[in-house]
């Protein structure tokens, strides 16, 4: 006899404020994208859908480059992608480390058999063009790696100059734009960038699952007079550019509902606009900032490169990481992330990613961080977080 009772009932989640360093939140619309029946990766409706996701991915990159395509996998897999791709063993590579991302472009770059010089700036510092313009000067590397939006610590790194810098010496430059893409300007061909990844999940709020990836003129000119293959089989973009291209050659698998994600994500980020888009991240991270500064509290990271999608905050004295964190989440449903790194238990990572960056989730996360600081002791003050927020929008 059949029970009635469902012993595997349907999923349900909980609500979630995701306000962390991602995942953010998904717009409604690409969730039902996602929901959507598949088709073969060869049919040619998925082949005119990913022609399309490819037209919109060079509009948010600002780039003509042929080769720009959704690599399958999260961020990491574009940074992997990327420099296994670029580096033949035995390459220099010089990687710019202020935080966790560039450590982990060493650690991929080694096991691409690189000869990985690095440059240090301590956790929550920028890099000046001229540090860097000396450390391609004295190594004279083939490519230089650098993390344009450092998640970890909230690091607004400029990267104009720095490619300018390496291209007059010979090099090339790759850079991350996992956190920057759709956030603040990314301009891969103003910019002159050789190489770029980015990733879903962060300011074009998608789920995590693909990597979109653009290689310039002189990257494809690496990749063609490359003499050994490249070390990885699934992230090989000489076989990869194959399927996106008009041969359409099987490779692998394309992860279909993905691609639908991405396809609506940045139909939703080109009908906002990009200019639009950056102005209403900027605005939300000003509201943020002075609620901070009303709660007493101060930035981890350098006055001047603050990216306003990730907002990294000074814990006050006395007050631990985890209660607090684990009560935003318990009584608001909210997500902010911890310190990576030497940085653990230090800083709160408050992220205004995409879809999340609005005055509702300023307001709320001001308000709730306010009750749980008020009642650890830490502030006195009792409403006047949210209103400094709102004195930001009312002026602007
Ligand atoms: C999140 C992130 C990555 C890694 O992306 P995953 O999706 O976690 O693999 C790489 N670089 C930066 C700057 C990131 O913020």
């Amino acid at each position: 006899m059949s029970s009635t009772v469902e012993a595997y009932p349907p999923l349900r989640v909980k609500d979630r404020v995701l306000m962390g360093p991602g995942p953010s939140p998904v717009h409604p619309r690409v969730l039902e994208a996602m929901s959507l029946p598949l088709y073969g990766h060869l049919d040619p409706e998925f082949v005119k859908l990913m022609d399309e996701t490819q037209n919109r991915l060079r509009q948010v990159f600002r780039t003509g480059n042929k080769l720009t395509i959704a690599v399958s996998g999260t961020g990491s897999a574009g940074m992997e992608a990327v420099v296994v791709n670029l580096i033949e063993p035995g390459d220099k590579m010089l990687v710019c480390v202020n935080g966790v991302f560039g450590e982990r472009m060493c650690d991929v770059a080694e096991r691409a058999r690189a000869e990985v010089v690095r440059i240090d700036r301590p956790y929550g510092e920028a890099f000046t063009p001229e540090e860097v313009e000396k450390a391609i000067k004295a190594h004279k590397p083939a490519v230089v790696g650098i993390v344009h939006a450092e998640t970890s610590t909230g690091v607004w790194q400029p990267v104009e100059e720095i490619a300018r810098i390496a291209h007059e010496n010979g090099a090339l430059i790759a850079i991350d734009t996992v956190t920057s893409l759709a956030g603040v300007p990314v301009e891969i061909d103003g910019w002159d960038i050789d190489a770029v990844y980015s990733g879903t999940q962060k300011c074009l709020s998608c789920p995590p699952g693909l990597a979109p990836v653009s290689f310039g003129d002189r990257a494809m000119a690496k990749l063609r007079a490359r003499k050994t293959k490249v070390q990885s089989w699934y992230l090989d973009l000489t076989m990869i550019e194959k399927y996106w291209g008009s041969d359409r050659f099987y490779h692998h698998t394309a992860p279909i509902s993905m691609n639908y994600a991405l396809y609506e994500a940045l139909g939703l980020v080109l009908d906002e606009g990009l200019e639009a888009r950056h102005a209403r991240h900027m605005l939300n991270h000003k509201a943020l900032a002075a609620g901070i500064e009303a709660l007493g509290m101060r930035y981890f990271t350098q006055e001047g490169f603050r990216l306003p999608q990730l907002n990294c905050v000074v814990i006050p004295d006395g007050v631990e990481d985890m209660p607090v964190r684990k009560r935003l989440l318990e009584e608001w449903g909210i997500e902010v992330g911890g310190g990576l790194g030497p940085v653990k238990g230090k800083a709160w990572r408050i992220g205004l990613m995409g879809h999340g960056s609005c005055p509702e989730n300023v307001r709320l996360v001001l308000a709730a961080l306010e009750t749980c600081l008020r009642d650890l002791g830490a502030v006195k003050s009792s409403g006047e977080a949210v209103a400094a927020a709102d004195a930001v929008y009312g002026s602007a």
